[in-house]
């Protein structure tokens, strides 16, 4: 049994190298400490188990009440955008399987993490205590409102997807701190927004991706890369 056991993970750990080297480093993704996160974060213990097998694979997988597990190249883009420090302070907004808030904590000193789904707030917040994640706060609620207590945030990643950013989230970002957030109607094609905070009254607005972008968010076409 114990050899079953290590083979798999031995198998996992493969493929999450093979993972970071082909979906990853061959798409772009160069900062280091994101590479790093994302090597070393299990992704199969934040899937449902009967997905684990394609934990590693190159799509968004379902978690509960009909939510996703963002596709591992979506998560490691939006996190390099955010240019964050060792020292940062992070809003994660949409716990969902808490995986992208444990790639930030294994990024920065401190992550602060919503969800509005008590059941998935429940979930994630026992995992971050299984894995010993003792630099992320989770709270369930309405994570559009931010965390006052705890702002200003270095970075705030927010992945679900609205009309617009909310001036709340704007205005708890740090002088310097940058947000990111998939913005469009439900139903109709969504662009990523990187919101920069230059000053304490400028906040400078560019939309990623478009046309580059948005094929990747799907799996398809990157198959046999
Ligand atoms: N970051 C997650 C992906 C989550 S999918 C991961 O790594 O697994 C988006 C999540 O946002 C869902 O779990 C959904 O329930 C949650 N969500 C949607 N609207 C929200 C809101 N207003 N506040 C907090 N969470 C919200």
């Amino acid at each position: 049994m114990e050899k079953i056991m290590s083979f798999r993970q031995e198998l996992f750990r493969q493929e999450k190298e093979r993972m970071v080297k082909e979906q990853l480093i061959r798409r772009g993704i160069g900062d280091s400490a994101v590479l790093e996160a994302m090597q070393k974060v299990a992704r199969h213990l934040f899937v449902p188990f009967v997905y684990r097998a394609y934990a590693y694979g190159d799509s968004p997988l379902p978690l509960l009440q009909e939510q996703t597990i963002s596709q591992p190249y979506v998560v490691a883009f939006m996190i390099q955008t955010l240019q964050l420090q060792r020292e940062d302070c992070v809003l994660d907004v949409g716990t969902g399987s808490g995986y992208s808030a444990t790639v930030l904590a294994a990024i920065v000193q401190k992550v602060y993490t919503i969800e509005r789904d008590r059941g998935l707030f429940e979930y994630a917040q026992r995992r971050f205590r299984w894995l010993q994640c003792n630099n992320i706060w989770s709270r369930e609620g309405d994570g559009t409102v931010g965390w006052q207590e705890f702002a200003p945030f270095g970075g705030i990643l927010v992945s679900a997807s609205g009309p617009r950013v909310p001036k709340s989230l704007c205005r708890q970002l740090a002088i310097g701190g940058r947000l990111i957030m998939p913005v469009g109607k439900q139903g109709e094609e969504q662009v990523l927004v990187l919101v920069h905070r230059v000053s304490g009254k400028r906040w400078e607005q560019r939309k990623l991706g478009g046309v580059r972008f948005v094929p990747l968010i799907g799996s398809e076409g990157w198959e046999g890369l």
